[in-house]
């Protein structure tokens, strides 16, 4: 084949413009060439094409799937306690991506496996994200957190309920077989109740109308996605997300929950048919005995809880829950911090003192797992300043430098996380 043209010019031979027409033309050993072009074509092609995120379902078999306890050793190794949590989940996760490979083989429509949506429920702070994001880590999916008290129904300031879709996009760089089978946070579930038990009195734009829109995407049907998100509008081309395959994992606190448990428990054990022994409930830890009927008393409607069919809860943290946080994860915030004082050839170590204090300040304000990484901040911030130009070597920080830093910073810096 040729690459002149008909002015004796060599040409590309993939697109086939002339020279006088590229900014460069590469040539090859036969003779022929190819333009910047098209080159950078081929490369956005070939990033594409081998983009992990690319193959999350296409390379799925039986023998590659993660088993659930697998799931759950990953788990272990970033995120302290929440055991029943970590094994709700790796279940739910076993079968969503079960359930993927059932349907991509043809032969299996006698049966269809429902999806396995998951609930959380947990005081703030308690590591629901932390579980969800650690997943999307393992399973190398597109991954994102939406708040869902932003959310409002279609036609109201906020953001409408596809903009959730918009953000998987985004971060799935807008590889739409990727994001198909991602995974979506939806925090603060709970802010989005029912305020009433009367659904009728006056429209609910932040509260049953967004459970509403919700019901839909969780369930899988096919979206008109924004690809920038924000509104739509008609002038706007929209791509077309399939969620049957999304996982949605939903996180509140659900304040005040325990009370409707409690009362459940109660009235069940004092009336007829009394199947739980009171004296074994432990009503330190109520969360536990949480289940979907108490959602629906806490304002969810009834059709959403059904889209959620994974409910489990998180513990509150406790001090010796905390102080593991502080050291054993694997990226721990203090194995953070000595990492970074290694890089100026510093050696940081930590009285087992000063990591009690840390977590008895956490309690003292009330922050809980969120406070002891801006307590940390404020103890180790001078010697981030001014170690890197000293010549020492060393840093030991004990419960009295620790005191006296914390002491030094005013408590709103703390809660202002
Ligand atoms: P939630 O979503 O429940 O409000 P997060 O998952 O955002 O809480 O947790 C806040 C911070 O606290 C996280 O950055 C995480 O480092 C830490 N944390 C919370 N719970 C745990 C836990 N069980 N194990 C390890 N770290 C935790």
């Amino acid at each position: 084949m040729s690459n002149k043209g008909h002015k004796n010019e060599d040409h590309c031979s993939f697109c086939g413009l002339p020279r006088s027409k590229v900014s460069l033309l590469f040539s090859g050993i036969d003779g022929s060439f190819i333009c910047d072009q098209c080159l950078e074509h081929g490369h956005n092609i070939l990033t594409e094409e081998l983009s992990p995120n690319n193959q999350p379902t296409s390379n799925l078999t039986k023998g590659n799937l993660i088993k659930p306890s697998e799931i759950k050793d990953y788990l272990d190794q970033y995120i302290i306690g929440q055991d029943d949590a970590k094994r709700y989940i790796s279940v739910a996760v076993y079968n969503h991506y079960k359930r993927l490979l059932h349907q991509q083989d043809k032969q299996n429509d006698d049966i269809e496996l429902d999806k396995s949506n998951i609930i959380l429920v947990g005081q703030t702070g308690t590591g629901k994200t932390l579980l969800a994001q650690t997943i999307a880590k393992r399973l190398n999916v597109p991954f994102t957190i939406v708040d869902a008290t932003v959310l409002t129904e279609a036609g109201y300031v906020g953001e409408d309920v596809e903009s959730i879709l918009s953000r998987l996009l985004q971060v799935a760089d807008y590889n739409v077989e990727a994001a198909k089978c991602g995974i979506v946070f939806i925090d603060e579930i709970d802010k989005i109740a029912r305020k009433s038990d009367n659904p009728s009195i006056t429209r609910d734009v932040s509260g049953e109308g967004v459970q509403q829109a919700l019901l839909k995407i969780l369930e899988g049907t096919v979206v008109n996605v924004p690809p920038q998100g924000g509104r739509k509008h008609p002038e706007q081309k929209f791509i077309q997300v399939d969620t049957r395959n999304i996982l949605f994992i939903c996180g509140g606190a659900f304040d005040g929950i325990e009370k409707k448990i409690a009362q459940r428990l109660n009235t069940r054990a004092i009336g007829y048919g009394q199947s739980q022994d009171n004296s074994v409930i432990d009503r330190n830890n109520l969360l536990q005995y949480v289940t979907p009927q108490d959602l629906k008393s806490f304002g969810l409607i009834p059709e959403l809880v059904g889209r959620l069919p994974v409910l489990t809860y998180l513990q509150p943290l406790d001090h010796q829950a905390l102080r593991n946080i502080l050291t054993e994860p694997k990226n721990s915030i203090i194995r953070q911090y000595k990492r970074l004082f290694e890089m100026d050839g510093i050696k940081l170590t930590f009285d087992e003192n000063a990591l009690n204090y840390i977590v008895d300040k956490s309690i003292e304000f009330r922050l809980g797992a969120r406070g002891l990484r801006s307590i940390c901040e404020s103890i180790m911030m001078d010697a981030m300043y001014e170690m890197p130009s000293s010549k020492r070597k060393t840093l030991r920080i004990t419960e009295e430098y620790a005191r006296e830093k914390v002491e030094h910073t005013s408590e709103s810096k703390f809660k202002s996380e």
